[in-house]
């Protein structure tokens, strides 16, 4: 197939008549599927299913310090679980806090302690005429609602195949004191799955904001989450990359196993220098006696160690690798000789992202919409949720069934072509 740009407007009249028919026999299977959120299938949450058993009524369930976990006591987390999830960040024990079950829930509270308290003694920055966090776009939508509900303005930053616009980070945060912080999702980013490079980490430890309270907001929510056993992602520590940078303070860091263990039913932490874990844990004594120990213990008895949960993620990998495959060697196949969209081979994490022609985002996802597929809204991956290019689109392979997930995509190229010719025909 030729690209559609260089065909003929009677050539692209006579295409999507024969396109138009399939879409009409599309609608008529009545479909309702969904590719819209990164939710885990059920058999992948099937592979946790052993632990529900590791914690019965004749467990010990005294963790290591000696402590009753079914009873108050112990504010950051047992030990055992700051071991574990360290090693899984790559962080010492020392540096972390455990929380409950949600990062994004540390996420809030973390944005929501520096507008009420500010960080490490700064003006809380509800007394700040204006308050501004830096987005790379495309990025997360839950990332970006935070800092919307708390009336925080947001820059968007593009991102690159290595990371988001150094350049641009670096000029903003030396020239701004309003900007206090940054959305990363440094590995398999959300939507790209772009890892940052060593020179991006590098930069990011060594930036000189002029806002003393300037952070990082690192969410390495797909640290461990690999599709391939023998081609992965490496990415450099930035807790010890800013503390070599004489920047210790520089970072949060955001890690759970909602995608190892159970979505909402997992261990959530933040890590940081021990200055800014100091000044968390004075509002964490007021907000909570402790989080749920008796979870901690039951993650850390079913995985063992870092070894266990790296074995258990392979498995995670087996069911998700032939589904992300599925979609791009649909695109691929479909797609790449068209010229009407261009996407990323991510090596992990849980999305795919596709960029279509400007102007089309919004009428490929309705048109998906209207044939029963319910993809991740036009614009979602932009701040306010605005493309200014309705561009970006976000696919989620990993919930529907490989069978549901063909048809699906089979359905969304031939949306992207339809509306794809639409656009190129206006034009012509
Ligand atoms: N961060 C990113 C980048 C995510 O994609 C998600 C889940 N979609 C989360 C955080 C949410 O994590 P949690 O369940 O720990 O709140």
């Amino acid at each position: 197939m030729s690209s559609y740009e260089s065909m003929g407007k009677q050539e692209l009249l006579q295409l999507k008549k024969e396109l138009d028919a399939k879409f009409e026999a599309f609608k008529a299977k009545g479909l309702k599927l969904d590719m819209s959120r990164g939710k885990p299938g059920a058999d992948q949450l099937d592979l946790s299913m052993k632990m529900m058993d590791v914690l019965d009524s004749t467990a010990n369930l005294k963790c290591a310090e000696g402590v009753d976990c079914r009873n108050y006591g112990i504010l950051d987390g047992i030990s055992e679980a700051k071991q574990l999830l360290g090693d899984m960040i790559e962080v010492p024990p020392e540096n972390i806090i455990i929380y409950g079950n949600s990062s994004l829930n540390i996420m809030y509270d973390t944005v929501s302690r520096s507008v009420t308290h500010g960080v490490m003694g700064s003006t809380p920055w509800c007394k700040l005429d204006k308050v501004k966090f830096l987005c790379p776009v495309p990025g997360y939508d839950r990332h970006f609602a935070i800092t919307e509900y708390f009336g925080i303005e947001m820059i968007p930053v593009p991102m690159t195949s290595v990371g988001p616009d150094m350049d641009m980070v670096e000029q903003l945060v030396t020239e701004d004191d309003a900007i206090k912080g940054i959305w990363c999702v440094p590995k398999y980013s959300n939507p790209q799955g772009i890892t940052y490079s060593d020179d991006t980490v590098r930069r990011f430890a060594r930036l000189k904001p002029v806002a003393k309270d300037f952070r990082i907001y690192w969410d390495n929510a797909y640290g461990v989450h690999h599709l391939y056993e023998d081609d992965q992602d490496v990415l450099i520590e930035i807790l010890a990359e800013c503390e070599r940078a004489g920047n210790p303070d520089l970072v949060f860091k955001f890690c759970s196993t909602s995608k190892i263990s159970f979505p909402g039913s997992g261990v959530a932490a933040i890590a940081a220098s021990a200055a800014n874990l100091e000044f968390i844990k004075k509002q964490m004594a007021i907000q909570t006696i402790g989080y749920d120990k008796l979870n901690q213990l039951r993650h850390v008895r079913y995985y063992k160690n870092l070894d266990g949960m790296k074995a258990h993620m392979k498995l995670h990998a087996d069911i998700l690798r032939p589904k992300f495959e599925a979609v791009l060697d649909t695109l691929d196949k479909e797609l790449s000789s068209c010229d009407i969209g261009s996407w990323i081979r991510p090596k992990g994490g849980y999305f795919i992202s596709f960029e279509a022609l400007e102007g089309c985002a919004k009428a490929i996802i309705a048109k998906c919409k209207e044939a029963g597929v319910v993809m991740t809204p036009a614009g979602a991956t932009y701040p306010y949720g605005n493309d200014p290019y309705d561009s970006n689109i976000r696919i989620a392979p990993s919930f529907p069934t490989p069978d549901e997930l063909a048809t699906a995509t089979e359905l969304f190229v031939l949306c992207v072509k339809l509306v794809s010719i639409d656009k190129i025909l206006a034009n012509k």
